[in-house]
């Protein structure tokens, strides 16, 4: 079943926004010829206080060769995002349509927000910002979790030309702290904390960690405004603001009838404000900041080969141009359409198909706090069924977890409001995709595998719902604007059949535009390797159709539960610990999380390699990166296989992960006894 070809069903192709191969290729072809006049074109859509200067739509530099690498789309223009997003649906008549139905991680949570509701509360929040000295430019960290004040918070930034930069609530104070270091964040944006599933998370407590250790390297965030989010949960009619027009919310610090009491929240009273204090005299209306388009909108962080995380930035007018039109075409979004991006906004997913794109087009979306483990394993089936989602977008992992607890939880609900399937975050495997698609989808829905890149902003390979035929695991074709190539290690291009590293050969108006105050580094991770190309990093195989299949990163990052790391991010920590002298870090493949963390541990001379070092080495990953990087296994190894010039032969440390004595050619070893020793001591696992 899994070398079937899936054709989309008539009636969904009959009503859709693109509705056959025909009609993608032509489209895709002006995309390509005369970029121009195509995004020219889905520009005017848009509000934009002053227009584009004569020809200066498109211009680049992708070759180093001639120069410094630049993007540029719709030199000249104006806008604000913010204006595009809420005061213009408000003035077409979609006032009171609901922006976003929120689903608590309690069931008895939720709320919703329309889109009058939502200009209001991003105007008030901009007056919040202003009055904490932000201005156009300055940098806001925001670490919350997936509430309504979070995209309001985000929008409110754009309104005033601040650049926002989320950082994933999930990820430790270091990684909190090196992020806004590096992005000399003037303002931090949280919550007291939150409950993920079972769990209580004092999310305040991590920002003040994290704020130390940003004074301790000499830079200081001056003011951290904080959402009283379990209080509010915990007494709705007393403290705390909900930013909501209607819903229910009677569970809070209590809410899973454990009987915690009420936490200590940390605080300093020159720094420190609660959210709904500053928002109860705000003024209700904030002019917008008219920003250029090729001014910052936000920073968002993800992981670099080197281990120290890069600030991928986005612009304002080519990522707003490209977030609306990915998410019409690829999600084929209708006005009475209900669309649920399962991602959290910490990620690039949750930027662009949770907030930017979503509003872009007027869209209702579920915005979603919980687990979907939490009560049940049933949960998300139930939230689709509860607001009738059309479009249900998730990743891999969350599909392979779910799929182990059997058919029974999925048929209880009534899933047929469904019309397109996406994933995202990591290849789909073709069993995988077989249950989405005749289960979750009652085999009516189409599926879009969606490949792209914190860089990329929007989709870039990706089917069309009304007129791709989908092939299981495969991401298909190009989308809009999108050329992509394959090179073999030369840099030569391969023609027809074939695998190499997957480039783009021009830019699309949402790809980023450097790196945080490192355009060095920008040029030299995604321009450096062939020149004239954006080199993605991963690896892609075409086959006799032309569809493209994904085949992996092919540098040193991982992909574990679509949560892409560096092996030299998590090594750093290991080495970091007094007992470890060495430690080589490989992925190896995991039945749900796609890819999990390996760890070849050396200890230092006289140190035993235990079970305590094995915890400890584990609590550490997560400590200092996140509970998600959490390694699976820690291998002893008293030595590891180099070559004569010291370099770690990770294929082959790849090979004894997996339990295969295959490894190939071992002769440029320094001492290739060392292969046998990590085989004898290769942990139960
Ligand atoms: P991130 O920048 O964290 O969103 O991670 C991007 C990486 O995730 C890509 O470079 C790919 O390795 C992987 N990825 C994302 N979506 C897909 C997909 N649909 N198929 C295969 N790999 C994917």
């Amino acid at each position: 079943m899994a070398d079937r070809i899936y054709y989309p069903k008539s009636a969904l192709a009959e009503a859709a926004h693109c509705k056959s191969m025909e009609q993608y290729k032509q489209m895709h072809e002006k995309s390509i010829k005369n970029p121009e006049e195509f995004w020219g074109e889905i520009a005017k859509q848009f509000y934009w206080e002053t227009p584009t200067s004569d020809n200066k739509f498109f211009s680049y530099n992708f070759n180093l060769n001639e120069g410094d690498i630049f993007i540029k789309w719709m030199e000249g223009a104006s806008t604000n995002i913010s204006f595009n997003l809420l005061d213009k649906n408000v003035k077409c008549g979609n006032g009171d349509k609901i922006a976003f139905y929120w689903e608590g991680n309690d069931p008895d949570d939720y709320s919703r927000l329309t889109y009058r509701k939502l200009l209001e509360e991003t105007c008030k929040f901009a007056n919040v910002l202003k009055s904490k000295g932000v201005e156009k430019g300055d940098r806001v960290a925001i670490y919350m979790p997936m509430i309504l004040e979070l995209p309001i918070a985000m929008l409110a930034c754009t309104r005033i030309g601040a650049v926002h930069s989320v950082v994933f609530a999930g990820y430790s104070s270091d990684s909190l702290a090196e992020r806004m270091l590096d992005s000399k964040a003037k303002v931090l944006i949280t919550t007291d904390g939150v409950w993920r599933g079972p769990k209580l998370l004092l999310l305040k407590t991590i920002c003040d960690e994290a704020m130390a250790k940003v004074k301790v390297n000499n830079h200081e965030v001056e003011s951290c405004i904080v959402v009283s989010h379990l209080r509010r949960l915990a007494n709705p009619h007393g403290g705390g603001s909900t930013a909501t027009d209607g819903g229910n919310i009677k569970n809070g610090i209590n809410s899973n009838g454990n009987g915690a009491n009420e936490p200590n929240i940390p605080w300093d009273d020159d720094r420190d404000c609660w959210w709904h204090e500053e928002m109860e005299d705000a003024e209700p209306s904030c002019y917008p900041v008219w920003i250029s388009a090729e001014d910052p909108l936000f920073i968002l962080y993800t992981s670099g080969s080197t281990g120290k995380p890069k600030g991928v930035l986005h612009t304002t007018a080519g990522y707003l141009i490209y977030a609306a039109t990915t998410f019409k075409y690829v999600f084929d979004y209708k006005p009475n359409d209900v669309f649920w991006c399962t991602a959290d906004i910490g990620w690039i997913t949750g930027h662009t198909y949770v907030v930017y794109g979503p509003l872009a087009n007027c869209a209702t979306s579920v915005l979603f706090e919980g687990t979907p483990f939490h009560p049940q394993n049933d949960r998300y089936w139930s939230v689709i069924d509860k607001y009738k989602v059309s479009q249900f977008y998730t990743a891999p992992t969350a599909i392979r977890s779910l799929m182990k607890f059997g058919d029974s939880l999925v048929k209880k609900y009534d899933l047929t409001t469904l019309r397109v399937l996406g994933s995202v975050g990591e290849p789909i495997n073709s069993e995988a995709w077989l249950w989405f698609y005749n289960l979750v989808g009652h085999g009516k829905c189409s599926i879009a595998d969606t490949f792209w890149q914190t860089e990329t902003g929007g989709h870039v390979i990706t089917p069309l719902p009304g007129a791709t035929p989908m092939k299981p695991g495969s991401a298909t074709f190009p989308f809009f604007g999108v050329l992509p190539e394959l090179l073999d290690e030369d840099g030569k291009i391969i023609e027809g059949e074939g695998e190499g590293y997957l480039v783009f050969r021009q830019p699309w108006p949402g790809m980023m535009r450097t790196l945080y105050a490192n355009h060095e580094r920008f040029q030299t991770t995604y321009f450096d390797r062939f020149h004239g190309y954006y080199c993605t990093g991963d690896g892609a195989r075409r086959d006799a159709d032309g569809y493209l299949w994904i085949t992996g990163r092919i540098d040193d990052m991982l992909n574990v539960s679509g949560h892409l790391m560096s092996t030299a991010e998590v090594e750093s920590v290991l080495t970091e610990h007094p007992a470890v002298a060495e430690a080589a870090v490989v992925s190896k493949p995991h039945p749900v999380k796609g890819q999990c963390l390996y760890c070849f541990i050396t200890p230092n001379e006289g140190r035993k390699f235990e079970k305590q070092l094995e915890d400890e080495l584990k609590k550490k990953v997560r400590e200092k990166i996140g509970p998600f990087a959490q390694p699976d296994v820690i291998h002893h190894a008293p030595g590891l296989p180099k070559t004569r010039s010291g370099k770690i032969m990770r294929r082959i440390l790849r090979k004894i992960a997996i339990g295969d004595r295959n490894v190939g050619d071992t002769s440029t070893l320094a001492d290739d006894s060392i292969v046998d020793t990590l085989f004898q001591l290769r942990p139960q696992v």
